[in-house]
């Protein structure tokens, strides 16, 4: 294939495309990617991983420092998961979830159901982040109207969340460059400040202006939706729980139901395996989101799979006599059998190892070998919950992300900056020596990017 030469791009000359790269580019459209930018920066052809490696068609190695958009988390060909998906797949891999059902997603529902103590005990299945963000938004919806409310159809969103990309999702997201050319395609949502550790005063600020937001459309609003603790599309953004708690209050207060969608910071990622549960205390009766979305790290980053966990009377409001107060939504793919046997092995693993004990050890690991960057002075706003670190990139220089990837590449580093937000997100492997290595590989990288 031969891209036409490109006008815009041409600072950079192309960078020789393996004869994968040159296919792929000429048959495959890539997710969120410019294809003339392609052309010039090819796509690196991948042959297969191995724990937190993947490994180039040219045996090239690379730390996967995001985990493969953050869904990996116990790296790479995992030998209990590939198991538990190779005896499913023997077995039954897939069937309709309507009218029938199977093991592997009741023993999931069930587990999910456990782990919030019973008070999310209803899960709905389907396949990627985005569409778990719209069945809550319509559950929502639909729950309200079931119970005689069918005004409350408006939702309120967070400045810089992101929940997906379909047009319900990309409705609640405010994330610029993905949401600018369908504006005229979405629903109005309501926008409210965000809580922001790098600027102070913003937790007090966010939280009067929700309540400011659920005054101002009280008996209109269906739900509020938040990435708890960490709005990572945003460029790792982080609160804290107390910031959450006040979320619940206000919309117990307003009678709004709260969605939490953890598709990222869920599956120990931040600490606790639902980041909802640092909003707990001791000695308090733990209260929940109304629902929770989960994806990306629950199988383990082997196969597609989303789901929204809903409470009691969520559940209780779609109960009825009449098929058209059912949750009728569906996709083919609902509870697929190989990939909920894949998130049962990840579930059993979090029960056998304690993970979420095991990941504080290792973020231990992490702040110790990146903290000194903290004092470098081309590092700002130095930040970690759990297993994500980031820090923003002082000054401004030109197509950063892109040339901090590629340089990052020389040093056997995957690794995709958010603007000029730089963090790693790692699978659960990391040790005192891997963590040095991507202490090295950071400033080495560092070094040739930025110039002080
Ligand atoms: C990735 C992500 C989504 C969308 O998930 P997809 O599987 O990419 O559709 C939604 N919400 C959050 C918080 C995410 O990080």
């Amino acid at each position: 294939m031969s891209a036409p030469p490109s006008q815009t791009f041409n600072h950079l000359s192309p960078l020789p495309a393996h004869p994968l790269a040159a296919r792929s580019l000429a048959a495959v459209w890539h997710p969120c990617t410019q294809m003339a930018r392609a052309a010039v920066v090819p796509p690196l052809p991948m042959a297969r991983g191995e724990g937190p490696w993947l490994f180039d068609v040219e045996g090239r190695r690379y730390f996967d420092a995001n985990s493969s958009w953050w869904v990996n988390l116990f790296g790479h060909s995992d030998p209990g998961i590939h198991q538990a998906i190779k005896d499913q797949l023997d077995r039954l891999p897939h069937v309709m979830l309507a009218g029938c059902t199977h093991e592997p997603a009741v023993t999931l529902a069930e587990k999910l159901s456990v782990l919030t103590q019973g008070a999310l005990g209803h899960t709905f299945f389907a396949s990627d982040g985005a569409s778990a963000v719209e069945i809550a938004l319509k559950m929502s919806f639909h729950s309200w109207k079931n119970r005689g409310q069918p005004q409350k159809k408006e939702f309120i969103c967070l400045r810089n969340g992101y929940h997906g990309e379909t047009i319900g999702a990309l409705a609640v997201t405010d994330v610029a460059i993905f949401r600018d050319a369908y504006e005229p395609l979405l629903m109005q949502a309501h926008w409210v400040t965000s809580p922001d550790s790098r600027q102070a005063g913003s937790e007090v600020r966010a939280l009067a202006d929700l309540r400011q937001t659920l005054n101002h459309r009280q008996g209109h609003v269906a739900a509020v939706i938040l990435e708890p603790l960490v709005q990572c599309a945003a460029g790792m953004v982080m609160h804290s729980p107390d910031y959450l708690r006040g979320v619940r209050a206000l919309c117990d207060e307003f009678e709004v139901h709260l969605i939490a969608d953890e598709i990222a910071v869920g599956c120990g990622r931040t600490g606790t395996f639902f980041a909802w549960e640092q909003t707990h205390q001791a000695g308090e009766n733990k209260r929940w989101p109304d629902f929770i979305t989960l994806s990306k790290g629950i199988s383990g980053g082997t196969l597609p799979l989303s789901l929204v966990l809903s409470t009691e009377t969520v559940f209780q409001s779609f109960w009825s006599d009449e098929v058209a107060r059912g949750f009728l939504h569906s996709h083919s793919y609902t509870g697929n059998p190989l990939a909920c046997a894949a998130a049962n092995a990840v579930l059993d693993r979090f029960a056998q190892a304690d993970v979420v004990a095991q990941n504080q050890v290792q973020a231990q690991h992490l702040a110790n070998a990146l903290g000194p960057l903290v004092q470098d002075a081309r590092v700002q706003h130095w930040r970690q919950r759990g297993m994500v670190v980031a820090f923003d990139v002082t000054g401004q220089h030109e197509r950063f992300a892109e040339r901090f990837h590629l340089a990052a590449r020389q040093h056997e580093l995957l690794i995709r900056p958010i603007g000029q937000t730089v963090y790693v997100m790692p699978p659960y492997l990391i040790d005192a020596d891997i963590a040095q290595f991507l202490f090295e590989g950071l400033t080495a990288t560092l070094n040739e990017v930025v110039h002080d």
